[in-house]
């Protein structure tokens, strides 16, 4: 399949062809249609696979750039990742408009208050410091509609498991979640069958 025949909005394929993509990768092949369709999906996948610029095109097409509230929620084990996906969304978001902000603990609490306040669609963090802004109720939930956790085995294994349960507890029940992991433990499916409904499987 081609980026052109996914179902991508004019100007989010221009962003994916001038960031250098021809084609997309095994895992964007068979993930982006059932996520921006709105299907709860599990992906197994490592990184270098083109994960992160699957997250930033299935974010950014289901983000209402019109609307000034937080969309999507994407939480990462490392503020690296979390600043890399961040990066990736502008990139390719650029023709879009997309507003991206990184909250990711070691950056000032009041830079993040700012920047939210002027209006995000996406939020992309680590998990310690979006539970922090959701609790301050600098983060608002009300509108996000698409959950994203990447390299899930990861985060749990960082401890992260009691502030995933707890941003979860914050966001609307009509919620599309994405979990990413490299494998699959135990800790991890009691995930997906807390936070899931009838997702679709892909193993790349
Ligand atoms: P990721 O796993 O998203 O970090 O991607 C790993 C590397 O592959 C990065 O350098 C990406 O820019 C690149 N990449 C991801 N998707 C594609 C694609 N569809 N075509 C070419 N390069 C890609």
């Amino acid at each position: 399949m081609t980026f052109d025949a996914m179902g991508i909005k004019d100007d989010l394929l221009r962003g994916i062809y001038q960031y250098g993509f021809e084609k997309p990768s095994a895992i964007q092949q068979r993930a982006v249609v059932p996520i921006i369709s709105g299907r709860d999906v599990i992906a197994q996948a490592q990184s270098g696979t083109g994960k992160t610029s699957m997250i930033g095109l299935t974010v950014c097409q289901v983000v209402d750039t019109k609307s000034s509230e937080v969309q999507a929620l994407i939480l990462s084990p490392t503020r690296e990742l979390a600043a890399q996906t961040e990066q990736v969304i502008q990139a390719i978001g650029e023709f879009i408009n997309v507003q991206v902000h990184a909250c990711i603990g070691g950056k000032s609490v009041g830079e993040d208050i700012r920047k939210l306040e002027h209006g995000v669609h996406v939020v992309s963090g680590t998990p310690g410091r979006v539970c922090d802004m959701i609790k301050r109720r600098t983060l608002r939930t009300r509108a996000i509609k698409l959950l994203i956790l990447d390299e899930s085995d990861e985060m749990l294994s960082r401890g992260f498991k009691d502030q995933i349960y707890d941003v979860y507890r914050y966001l609307p029940p009509e919620l599309q979640v994405v979990l990413i992991s490299a494998t699959l433990p135990n800790e991890i499916l009691e995930i997906t069958s807390k936070f899931m409904t009838d997702p679709v499987r892909i193993l790349v």
